[in-house]
């Protein structure tokens, strides 16, 4: 890096103890140097000491009373990155890890996706460290409220619209709407992700999982592969996990691991989704109780040994960090062929480079997760009409989003000389139509 190094090293002195955001900066800039030495313009106008640097972060106190009537305090965050390009867009992550340097990492990597779509939103995201894991309804209830209760006055359906995100699902955004519309005594779509009687959209539920697929599968037909009776391994088993397993399956494809962060199953016959759907969705129960519904299945306690299994295919759906360079190694070793990541950062910049090393199809969760944001986006769009899109509209819509972004971001790594770097190719894609936003609106933006 040269033009850029002194943007990443300014990042580092100010954000001191924030090694996850450090990560997602470093991985961005290493490919926007070859945009920085294409348009001088837009680093004399700052435009990448600007782009790394969040618009407003708001950190604030979340306490409520648990069942036992004793007050409990967690902290809320809304990190708004960038609005270039249209009003915040990210998810709202409730699990104990959030802090400041996920929250930013994950707001900075959302800004570049969100562009990706095509669609006209800038990215956010938010959080707090509250665990709903363990907590009654009644519990998650009163902590959704209060969080709201702050987290309204800073964000609206043309400011800020949050979605679901780790531990924050239907539940959790139905009782966030239901605060934000007694507060602001107005119905809007403030949030995506919602209920399909109060204004959420089909195919938002799926959304995540069936894109990472879509993108997959766009990726593999242009190398002259399909999923067609590919072995797949699935970290994870919350929304993304379960819908990209899903798909993979009408693909063609056999699924045959899956985790929570305890451990992980693994069945050669082919992962059951029912049984999967009913101890995830209806139980809210821990995944080695698939065992109790497919006895010849194991279990293995612990994450990481997941990649062990030999597998053509590895989707890894469950959260950052999750493939380091030896559970890399040992992919590449077990003969992958593509690696597509459904959740945010899940593997190290070393681990990446192992992949792309190894000429492994890599697809980046920038591009690979967008579907997510993007069906929010389309969740908007039909709030604003006051009308819903069939299910098969919204899917076919998702689809031809997958397909674009993956020709948008095979295109720019090409164009600037990266050919089949996807990594690089979103991140230059992304970044294009932000910089170019934010040098058109001047420098007091
Ligand atoms: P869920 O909360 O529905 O599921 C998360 C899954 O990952 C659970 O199985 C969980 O296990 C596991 N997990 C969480 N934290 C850890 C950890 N530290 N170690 C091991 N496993 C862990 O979340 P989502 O499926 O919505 O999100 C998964 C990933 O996808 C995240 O990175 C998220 O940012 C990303 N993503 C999600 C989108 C969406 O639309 N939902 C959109 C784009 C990206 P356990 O139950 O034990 O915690």
């Amino acid at each position: 890096m040269e033009i850029l190094k002194s943007v990443l090293e300014d990042v580092i002195k100010r954000n001191p103890n924030e090694p996850e955001f450090h990560q997602a900066v470093t991985e961005v800039l290493e490919s926007l140097e070859p945009v920085a030495k294409a348009h001088p313009e837009w680093v004399e106008a700052g435009i990448f000491d600007r782009i790394v640097e969040p618009e407003r972060q708001i950190v604030f106190r979340v306490s409520w009373v648990d069942d036992a009537g004793k007050v409990r305090v967690n902290r809320g965050y809304r990190v708004q990155f960038n609005s270039a390009i249209g009003p915040y867009k990210g998810g709202i992550r409730l699990h104990p890890s959030v802090n400041f340097s996920i929250m930013k990492f994950l707001g900075f990597e959302q800004v570049f996706k969100n562009a990706l779509t095509g669609l006209p939103i800038g990215g956010a995201k938010g959080g707090s460290d509250f665990d709903p894991k363990g907590k009654s309804d009644g519990e998650v209830m009163r902590f959704c409220q209060s969080f709201m209760t702050e987290l309204a006055k800073h964000i609206g359906p043309d400011t800020d619209v949050p979605a679901g995100d780790i531990g924050t699902g239907a539940r959790e955004i139905g009782y966030m709407f239901g605060q934000y519309k007694r507060l602001a005594n107005e119905y809007t779509g403030v949030l995506t992700g919602k209920g399909l009687d109060w204004g959420g959209s089909l195919a938002r539920t799926e959304a995540t999982g069936y894109g990472l697929c879509y993108f997959m599968d766009a990726y593999l037909k242009d190398k002259g592969e399909t999923f067609q009776g590919k072995t797949v391994v699935v970290s994870g088993s919350g929304n993304v996990a379960i819908f990209a397993t899903e798909k993979a399956t009408e693909l063609g494809a056999k699924v045959v691991a899956l985790s929570d962060s305890n451990g992980y199953i693994y069945d050669p016959e082919g992962i059951d989704l029912a049984a999967v759907k009913e101890i995830k969705l209806v139980k809210r129960g821990r995944i080695k109780e698939y065992l109790e519904y497919r006895p010849n299945a194991t279990y293995t306690e612990g994450c990481s040994g997941i990649w062990k299994i030999k597998c053509d295919i590895a989707l890894p759906c469950a959260t950052q960090n999750e493939i380091d360079v030896n559970s890399a190694k040992t992919l590449i070793a077990n003969g992958v062929m593509a690696v597509g990541e459904g959740a945010n950062m899940p593997s190290t910049i070393d681990a990446i480079n192992a992949f792309l090393d190894a000429g492994i199809l890599f697809g980046p969760a920038k591009a690979a997760n967008a579907g997510g944001v993007a069906t929010s986006a389309l969740e908007m769009s039909q709030n604003s009409m006051r009308y819903s899109w069939s299910f098969e509209e919204v899917d076919a819509k998702l689809k031809g989003i997958m397909e674009n972004i993956y020709k948008n971001a095979s295109k720019a790594a090409k164009d600037y000389g990266h050919e089949g770097n996807l990594v690089v190719g979103a991140n230059i894609a992304g970044c294009e139509k932000v910089a170019r936003s934010m040098y058109a609106h001047g420098v007091a933006y």
